[in-house]
Parts: C-alpha cells; sequence; structure tokens
C-alpha cells in the first residue's frame, strides 16, 4: 500500500503538482515497468540488445527504392521486442540516448555503406536515422557524425538525419547551428512528423532541412472513400511551398495503393510505409533492392 502511495504521489508531481490523484493498480504496474526498463537501458547497451529494423523509402513516380529508415528496437531478456516508443522516452531523460543514438547512426551507416557497396550500379543508397532533442543539444553532434562517416566512407550526402518539427519549435540559432554544419558537408536534415506540431510554414525557410516528412495523420484521411476535397487541398498547398522553398516531401504512413497513387499526383516525391514493405531485417531492402534493378 505504500508502495502504491509513493507511485501515486509521483504521478500527482508529474502532473503538475498541487493536486490529487487516485491509486490505480495498472497505472502502478506501468510506473513499474517503466522504472524497471530505465534501470535495465545502459546495461542493455552493453549487452547488445539493441538492433535496427530498416523500412524503405520509395521513389513515388516508379516505385524504386530511395533509400531506407533506420528503427531501433529492444531485444528485452524478459519483455520481448520493445518498439522505440516504449524506451525512446526513458532513454531521453535519463541522457542515455546519446550513447544510444550514436550506436544506431554508426550501426546504420556501416549498413548502408555494405549496401553501396553490393549495389554499386544500383544507383546511390540512402540511409536516414533519427535524432531525438537531446542530441541536438550534445556538444559533440557534429564531430561524432563526421566521425562515423569518415570511418565507414560513407559519403554525407547519402545520410539523412531526421529531426521532429516539435524539437526545432523556437530554436534559436545556437541549436540551429550544428544543424547547419551538418547540412553544409551535405548531410540531408528532414522535418520529421511535419503537421503533427504547430506546422509554422513561415518558420521553414529559416531551418537548415532540405525534406520535408508527411506525418501519417494526413494520408490517414486518404484512406477513407471518399477522400475529403479539403484533406486533398492541404496536402498539395504543403507540397506546392515546399517545393518551392526547394524541399522535397516525404509521405509517412503509406498503407494503401490508392493513397500511393493519390500523394503521387499531389506531387510528394517519396513515400514510406506499410504498403511498401513494414521495416524488417537488413537484408529484406536488399532483395527488394535486386528486385528493383530486374
Ligand atoms: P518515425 O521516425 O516517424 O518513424 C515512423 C514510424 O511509423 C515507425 O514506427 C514505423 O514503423 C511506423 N510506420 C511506418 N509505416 C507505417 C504505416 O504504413 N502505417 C503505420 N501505422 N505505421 C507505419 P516505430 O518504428 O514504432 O518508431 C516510432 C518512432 O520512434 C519513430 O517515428 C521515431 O521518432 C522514433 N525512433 C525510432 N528509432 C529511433 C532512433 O534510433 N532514435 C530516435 N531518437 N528515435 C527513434
Ligand atoms: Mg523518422
Ligand atoms: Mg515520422
Amino acid at each position: 500500500m505504500l508502495r502504491s502511495a509513493d507511485i501515486t504521489m509521483y504521478r500527482a508531481k508529474s502532473a503538475g503538482g498541487n493536486r490529487f490523484e487516485l491509486a490505480d493498480p495498472e497505472a502502478d504496474a506501468r510506473a513499474i515497468t517503466r522504472h524497471g526498463l530505465t534501470t535495465a537501458l545502459p546495461t542493455a547497451l552493453e549487452r547488445g540488445e539493441f538492433f535496427i529494423e530498416y523500412q524503405p523509402l520509395v521513389h513515388l513516380d516508379d516505385g524504386s527504392v530511395h533509400g531506407a529508415e533506420a528503427l531501433v528496437r529492444w531485444c528485452h531478456p524478459q519483455h520481448g521486442v520493445l518498439g522505440p516508443d516504449r524506451f525512446i522516452p526513458l532513454a531521453e531523460d535519463t541522457g542515455l540516448i546519446v550513447p544510444l543514438g550514436r550506436w544506431v547512426l554508426q550501426e546504420a551507416v556501416r549498413q548502408a555503406r555494405f549496401w553501396q557497396a553490393r549495389h554499386a550500379d544500383g544507383g546511390p543508397l540512402r540511409i536516414n536515422v533519427n535524432l531525438s532533442p537531446t542530441q541536438l543539444h550534445h556538444p559533440r553532434l557534429v564531430a561524432d557524425t563526421v566521425d562515423v562517416l569518415e570511418r565507414s566512407g560513407l559519403e554525407p550526402g547519402a545520410l539523412c538525419l531526421e529531426v521532429t518539427e516539435s524539437a526545432l519549435i523556437g530554436a534559436d540559432e545556437d541549436l540551429l547551428k550544428p544543424l547547419r554544419q551538418l547540412a553544409e558537408m551535405g548531410v540531408d536534415i528532414a522535418l520529421d512528423d511535419f503537421g503533427t506540431g504547430y506546422s509554422n510554414l513561415a518558420n521553414l525557410r529559416r531551418l537548415p532541412v532540405s525534406v520535408l516528412k508527411l506525418d501519417r495523420s494526413f494520408t490517414r484521411g486518404m484512406q477513407q472513400h471518399p477522400v475529403d476535397p479539403v484533406d486533398l487541398k492541404i496536402v498539395e498547398g504543403i507540397v506546392s511551398l515546399a517545393h518551392s522553398l526547394e524541399l522535397a516531401v516525404t509521405v509517412e504512413g503509406v498503407e494503401t495503393g490508392a493513397q500511393a497513387r493519390q500523394l503521387r499526383d499531389l506531387g510528394c516525391d517519396t513515400a514510406q510505409g506499410w504498403y511498401y514493405a513494414r521495416p524488417g531485417a537488413p537484408d529484406r531492402i536488399h532483395s527488394l533492392l535486386l528486385a528493383d534493378a530486374v
């Protein structure tokens, strides 16, 4: 009972304090799991419990593979495979995201280099890696990234770092400087989950981004029949604005062929989603590339 009271008190505090919360066994269980996961994170990295799945990014005009996004997973000894939503926020809170993010970058860049070596004639294969807000603030972001690229021999232009729109809201020049430096080296910066934050369109021109990733919430509307014409207008408007700012547009969460055709007609450049492939083992991208070449 004391433990439950304690957890509930912390829940009230983290909800802003100066309020009451009711004890709830399910919330207790969640808090205990969260605590357990948080303390297990550092050893999980040492023990090699993380792995990466890759999801292809596809050119909408001809369906060819443009690159892949690296998505981290945790193979937990008790809980099985955990998605990033379960542990990235915990890694953010504890700062473990910095070494974890560095590992993901290293591993994904090495993988991209391997694909390139195997497909010398298959055109450039690009790799997208997610960056969380804490990584953005880390003083070694640029140096670490340069180091990883140099060691692997991957050219900077084959790397795209994805930063969420919300991480850049209100960003001042100091925060943007490392991203600007990376962009000047040729690394692409993508604005991830665009449309879930404030989507301040005027802000876009200030950011060193070259790719806009439209959030799944836009494409979800296109699975309905008939498609809401206002949804179409909004996507069309964003795409045309992005293109006039020389940004490429990627759409996330494409689940059906009808969506893919619609988004292609609206002028989107690349797409990602279950319609093409779910995130999977690196050799799956390999076989997609082979299928492409035929
Ligand atoms: P994200 O970067 O926006 O990644 C896209 C998410 O959408 C992935 O979820 C992917 O599996 C999912 N998805 C892809 N296609 C479809 C589709 O057609 N339908 C639906 N319903 N979902 C689709 P996932 O793998 O669970 O990743 C969630 C988020 O975790 C990512 O969102 C990203 O923000 C974060 N994340 C993943 N890996 C890393 C990492 O290495 N570092 C950091 N900092 N964050 C990461
Ligand atoms: Mg992403
Ligand atoms: Mg996204």
